[in-house]
């Protein structure tokens, strides 16, 4: 990286590393009892159909608001250290609770959405996890066909797909995230029981340049031709919106339609 360029930068390097490790140790010890004290909670970022735009499902993503703090900490800063804690499941059941139950609050304000929830890499080892969501989604009511779990390629790779599919089997819809970061995607899509793919953000940001739009084009019908929908992450630009439609893509998600936000506004 920039840091290795010569000794100076490398010594910046480590200096940042040793306070980022410093960062991670307070985060993880306060982990149990932010858990206790519901300081976790889930905002939601709309997924448009491409075709009309109607807003056909939401993202639940994780947040962690902790007091006195002005915004809360994205979990790419804490579902690791959750997992490396042992809290995950605990906590992955929390925010997949509260995401059901909002689904079942917007059902009841008449408004039909797909709520799909980001599953961890370890959550997806645990042999209780079917048990789990099973759990959930009758105490919370929401119909199985109303959730879909995400789950990545490299989350899978080394499993024997036992736990996918038992999800599978309980009706939810499952979307493999971040679809083209990894080398397996392809191997994973004709494996596993996969209802709808998430085209990886780095994909939709090339889109337009080289190669990348008729690899799209190509990702898309593949994707169709096997009964599969898409997703298209990472939305920026209305140009981006237009493209992805042409290219056949179902749906599109990205702050150019709407950030994440508290359910509220949504
Ligand atoms: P992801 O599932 O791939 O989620 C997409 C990430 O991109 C989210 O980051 C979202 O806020 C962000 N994003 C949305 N639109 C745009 C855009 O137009 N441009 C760009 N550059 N980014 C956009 P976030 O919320 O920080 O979540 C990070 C990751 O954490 C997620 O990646 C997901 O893998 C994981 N995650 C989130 N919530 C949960 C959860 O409840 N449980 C578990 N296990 N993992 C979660
Ligand atoms: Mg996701
Ligand atoms: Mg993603
Ligand atoms: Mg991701």
């Amino acid at each position: 990286g920039w840091a290795r360029h010569d000794r100076h930068d490398h010594a910046v390097f480590e200096t940042g590393r040793a306070e980022a490790d410093r960062s991670r140790h307070r985060l993880a010890a306060a982990l149990p009892a932010a858990l206790d004290r519901g300081e976790f909670l889930v905002h939601y970022q709309p997924i448009h159909r491409l075709r009309d735009l109607a807003v056909i499902g939401v993202e639940a993503l994780a947040r962690w608001q902790r007091p006195g703090e002005p915004a809360p900490l994205s979990p790419y800063h804490f579902i690791t250290l959750a997992e490396q804690t042992g809290l995950i499941r605990p906590l992955g059941r929390l925010l997949l609770e509260q995401a059901c139950r909002q689904g079942v609050a917007w059902r009841e304000a008449g408004r039909d959405l797909m709520i799909s929830v980001n599953l961890s890499p370890t959550q997806l080892g645990d042999p209780a996890l079917a048990a789990d969501v099973a759990d959930i989604l009758h105490r919370t009511g929401l119909p199985a066909d109303r959730l879909q779990l995400e789950i990545t390629e490299s989350a899978v790779l080394d499993r024997d797909g036992d736990i996918v599919q038992r999800l599978a089997d309980l009706g939810v819809g499952l979307a493999l995230d971040d679809f083209g970061t990894g080398w397996s995607s392809l191997a994973m899509l004709s494996r596993l029981p996969i209802t709808n793919v998430k085209l990886a953000a780095e994909f939709i940001a090339d889109a337009g340049a080289g190669h990348a739009t008729e690899m799209l084009r190509h990702v898309i019908a593949l994707c169709h031709a096997i009964g599969v929908t898409t997703t298209a992450e990472g939305v920026e630009t209305a140009s981006q919106v237009r493209l992805l439609h042409e290219l056949g893509s179902d749906n599109g998600q990205g702050y150019h339609f709407a950030p994440p936000a508290p359910a509220v506004h949504c």
